[in-house]
């Protein structure tokens, strides 16, 4: 392969999936995904092994736009465009990242850490590339995506020249796209940077931490949950599920006294370093099981002016959902018998299978419980870097509410 060419691939243009009234339906209403089951047949004939993209028509013949195949995956198809006529090439590539950057460029403040791209919230499904100053981290998780990855790296390094590139294709999404799990340092000489955000200095690890290294999506309600506890007057705050002390480090700074919880010994280390880095050594890193610690402070009347729950995805399918819900509704109870009156709580969930209604019906289940009444300030969602698709709930998978509780 000449560098900067694309591959030597079959005419793309020439196949077209024909899809039913469903999935033709949910295409048009902003939905990306076209399941196997959705496709009748393929015009004039089912692509060629290698063929990474196909036009997709509905029963009539009506054109719908141009997708990315998973031949291996449920998801058979991810939609890339819904213009007619558009081919899919490396410039087309080009012009989607670049979209991408001034769309940050424009909406990310006061952060050298963002997503740059957020897959199908940037037209490229299966694409998440985190920019951490001059450090990249990336993950390729569709079939497709994949096969286009030493285009996507060049692209990027035509773009922004970075100095760190981290390979983190460790997902197990991959093994469903029939493509191997692999993490490694693809560029530079460390995966850890240290880069500024919301005035903060935070190192991450692009490699060894969770995620590509950080909680991107949480950055603005780091700084929101901070201004809410201000201006209520907080004094002691509890941050639980605290990974590297996102929220912990905000609140401190604005006088409050945090307790900041985790499982995880490395990421409580990086937490602590990240408060001295920016002069906050009084943070009390604790290393406990969220749910055995609430446990024994509601036992033990402890008392906290502001809490946060930012757990892991209790809910990884939609099986899951009951036991999950079970989980969120357990930490909320405990968080609002811990609460002093005027109390602020900050509740996260991250799954998507769990919607904001869901979430709101559990605290409100958890508040009856608790005989407090909760008043939510705000309902938050995930940093604008990681754009919310309508008609695409899937895209929409961060919660964050935050309330008043009496
Ligand atoms: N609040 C963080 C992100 C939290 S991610 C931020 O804004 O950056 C979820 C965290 O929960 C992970 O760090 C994980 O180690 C931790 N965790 C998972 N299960 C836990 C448990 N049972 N008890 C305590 N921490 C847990």
């Amino acid at each position: 392969m000449v560098s900067g060419e694309w591959p030597e691939r079959p005419p793309e243009a020439r196949y077209a999936a024909v899809i039913n009234d469903r999935g033709a339906e949910r295409v048009r209403g902003g939905h990306p995904w076209i399941y196997g089951t959705d496709i009748l047949g393929w015009e004039p004939e089912s692509p060629a092994a290698a063929v990474l993209t196909a036009g997709v028509r509905d029963r009539r013949g009506h054109e719908l736009g141009t997708a990315d195949r998973s031949p291996q995956s449920k998801i058979q198809l991810r939609m890339l465009t819904r213009a007619a006529g558009v081919t899919v090439d490396r410039a087309f590539l080009r012009t989607r990242l670049r979209e991408a950057l001034t769309y940050r460029q424009k909406l990310v403040h006061d952060s050298e850490a963002y997503r740059l791209v957020s897959s199908e919230g940037d037209g490229l499904p299966g694409l998440i590339v985190d920019r951490y100053g001059d450090a990249l981290a990336f993950q390729t998780l569709s079939w497709a995506m994949a096969a286009r990855q030493a285009e996507i790296l060049e692209e990027l390094k035509g773009l922004l020249a970075p100095s760190i590139i981290v390979e983190r294709n460790e997902a197990r999404v991959r093994v469903q796209e029939g493509l191997e799990q692999r993490a490694g340092l693809i560029e530079g000489a460390t995966s850890t940077v240290e880069v500024q955000v919301n005035g903060l200095r935070l190192a991450m690890d692009l490699l060894g931490g969770q995620k590509t290294g950080g909680f991107l999506d949480q950055r603005e309600n780091w700084k929101a949950a901070a201004g809410y506890a201000q201006a209520l007057g907080c004094r002691k705050a509890l941050d639980v599920f605290t990974y590297q002390g996102g929220f912990a480090l905000h609140l401190t700074r604005t006088g409050v006294a945090v307790q900041a919880v985790d499982s995880s010994r490395p990421a409580l280390e990086a937490a602590e370093r990240n408060g001295e880095r920016n002069g906050f050594p009084a943070i009390d890193w604790v290393e406990a099981n969220a749910f055995d610690l609430l446990r024994d402070y509601d036992q033990r009347g402890e008392r906290f002016d502001c809490i946060v729950l930012d757990p892991p995805a209790f809910a990884k399918s939609r099986a899951a959902l009951k036991t999950a819900a079970a989980g969120y509704k357990e930490i909320n109870l405990r968080a609002l018998k811990l609460l002093a009156p005027g109390g602020l709580l900050v509740t996260c969930s991250c799954s998507h299978h769990l919607s904001e209604a869901h979430l709101l019906e559990i605290l409100a289940d958890a508040a009856r419980d608790a005989r407090r009444e909760v008043r939510v300030l705000e309902r938050r969602g995930q940093a604008p870097d990681h754009p919310v698709v309508l008609g695409f709930p899937e895209s929409a998978y961060l919660k964050c509410v935050v309330a008043a509780v009496r």
